[in-house]
């Protein structure tokens, strides 16, 4: 099977075990992922917003916008990549997502990066990334590349705080623009050193 074929069984998978089905109910549709399934990098967001939801693809408001700008900073475009969210409903009202709603959607997210085998797995703000390197604070470890076992997977993973959070916070910002160029030179290493 492809990769497409792959993604697309697994999508039907996720539909067929109607998981989270009160969000299910008030989104419009499962936002499942974008982007390049041979891509070296997979970033990984929180949950699809009210843009998002309408459109069927992740990170397309204005989180998406400052997302694709930092991807053509750091000398990327998005077809290069493959983005995706841990939770892939939109939650009503934009709230946060609640801890069942992650673990729900937690084995299929690992089931798409199985698929992809990425080189690295950026998390996108804390929802994504305490299921990664859980009892690791943000503020102390993004940009920095952390191995980790799951199962018989091994996974390179940077935590980055959030667009959404760092888009009107100045020094937020320039931090998560700082770590994002930075990404190439991180994935040129790894490349020598396996
Ligand atoms: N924020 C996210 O975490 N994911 C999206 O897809 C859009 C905004």
């Amino acid at each position: 099977m492809t990769k497409q074929e792959q993604m697309s069984e697994l999508q039907e998978r996720l539909l067929g075990a109607d998981i989270t089905p009160e969000l299910r109910k008030t989104a419009i549709q499962l936002v499942m992922g974008d982007g390049n399934l041979d891509a070296d990098i997979v970033f990984i967001g929180e949950a699809p917003g009210k843009n998002e939801d309408e459109q069927g693809i992740p990170f397309v408001g204005a989180a998406g916008k400052f997302l694709n700008e930092m991807l053509g900073a750091a000398g990327m475009q998005r077809s290069d990549v493959y983005i995706t969210n841990i939770v892939k409903y939109r939650p009503p009202n934009n709230r946060d997502p609640l801890p069942d709603e992650k673990k729900a959607f937690w084995p299929y997210l690992l089931k798409q990066l199985q698929i992809i085998q990425p080189k690295v797995v950026i998390t996108l703000g804390r929802h994504s990334m305490e299921y990664f390197l859980p009892g690791l604070k943000i503020s102390q470890i993004h940009g920095q590349a952390k191995r980790v076992q799951f199962g018989d997977d091994k996974l390179v993973i940077i935590a980055l705080y959030h667009p959404a959070a760092a888009l009107y916070n100045g020094s937020l910002r320039q931090t998560l623009i700082d770590d994002f160029i930075n990404v190439p030179k991180i994935i040129e290493l790894m490349k020598n050193a396996a």
